[in-house]
């Protein structure tokens, strides 16, 4: 059948590597980019070495308020959908992108297929929330990547049409960790290749909470500053001139700021780092699945799957806190895998195909 898959944003695109491969296998795939990650870095970079299919579709709708965003690819995707006229629609995560693709789609009666759904922080300040809420409740099936999303969404009703099938990022994550690192390829502001030293941490830090202001982004690069092995910092390209005046100013000589670096070299990254501080939700996880401790710089959980034995834990931004939690050690129970086993595009396979002959 004709399904129309909708990404937009990094996170998304990782998903969508895992996800396209499987489901082009049988099914005629039409992949629209809404344009919201649109820098080599943070978007082409991902669809090159991760062999993810061109998009059919460019929206080109980045930037402005959230209001403003959604509303040009809703109607963007309405246009689309109504060229395509698909059997189904196809959205990851909880983006803008998703929420926009999937409102199009249910207002025109076209079944909406959501994978990472359920995830819950228990907030409506976060707008990522918001976006899934809002996308659970209008699809068809819904495709969780833990037990514990998977009850969240039967606590709300949709039982009957959600299904636990792992985290589709652990399929990409498997992938690229086998694979030899080669080509590693980072670069610092100006485009100069940086070797990665020998022990290192690893940070990401772009969440608007951390990042609106120079005060907490200088209390993570202060804890980061006063490490025994310099921080690979990176840096999302809306943050990179605060990230260059923080450090310029506190004279951080530790921290090693970085443009974002391909899939490929996160993962190796993530791999081989002593320890990881992020607010990022993806990394969290890849760290989670490297076996490396992570400190989640956030006031909230977002996979409380990853929230034990000190393997992920919250800090304030706050450098003391933060070193706090960076100087504890971690215990792993290797029998402990809520993640699934790596093969989730195709267990989504398996129930779209039920759902497709109506033996759900
Ligand atoms: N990532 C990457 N390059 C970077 C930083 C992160 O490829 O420079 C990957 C990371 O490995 C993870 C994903 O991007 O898989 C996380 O995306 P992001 O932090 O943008 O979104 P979030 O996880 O917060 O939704």
């Amino acid at each position: 059948m004709k399904i129309v898959t909708v990404v937009g944003a990094r996170p998304q695109f990782i998903k969508a590597a895992a996800g396209s491969r499987q489901l082009r296998k049988e099914h005629q795939e039409v992949l629209v980019h809404t344009g919201q990650h649109f820098d080599d870095n943070m978007s082409e970079v991902f669809f090159r070495e991760m062999g993810i299919p061109k998009p059919d579709y460019n929206l080109g709708v980045s930037g402005g308020s959230h209001a403003q965003m959604t509303a040009k690819m809703l109607t963007g995707m309405e246009e689309i959908l109504k060229t395509e006229n698909p059997k189904a629609l196809l959205v990851y995560g909880d983006t803008n992108s998703t929420l926009a693709a999937a409102l199009a789609a249910v207002k025109l009666h076209i079944p909406v297929i959501h994978v990472e759904a359920g995830n819950r922080l228990g907030t409506l300040d976060s707008p990522e929330e918001v976006n899934r809420i809002i996308t659970d409740h209008i699809a068809v099936l819904n495709f969780c990547a833990t037990e514990d999303a998977l009850e969240k969404l039967k606590g709300e009703g949709l039982g009957n049409r959600s299904y636990c099938v792992g985290n589709i990022m652990y399929d990409s994550f498997l992938h690229f960790a086998d694979l030899p690192w080669e080509n590693c390829n980072i670069l610092d502001f100006d485009g100069t290749r940086i070797q990665a030293p020998r022990e290192y941490y690893y940070m990401t830090c772009h969440r608007q909470e951390n990042t609106y202001s120079d005060q907490p982004l200088t209390e993570i690069l202060l804890a980061m500053n006063s490490l025994d092995a310099p921080t690979i910092y990176a840096v999302h390209p809306r943050n990179q001139e605060r990230a260059r005046r923080i450090c310029e100013k506190e004279t951080f000589q530790n921290i090693i700021l970085a443009q974002p670096v391909g899939y490929s070299d996160s993962v190796h990254l993530t791999k081989n780092a002593k320890k990881i501080v992020t607010d990022s939700g993806g990394l969290q996880c890849e760290a989670f699945y490297a076996g490396v401790q992570c400190v989640f710089v956030l006031d909230y959980v977002v996979w409380p799957e990853t929230m034990v034995g000190n393997r992920n834990q919250l800090a304030k931004a706050d450098h003391k806190d933060i070193l706090k939690k960076l100087s504890r050690t971690q215990s792993i129970d290797e029998n402990y895998q809520p993640f699934g086993d790596g093969h989730s595009a195709e267990k989504i396979c398996q129930i779209i195909r039920k759902w497709e002959r109506k033996e759900l």
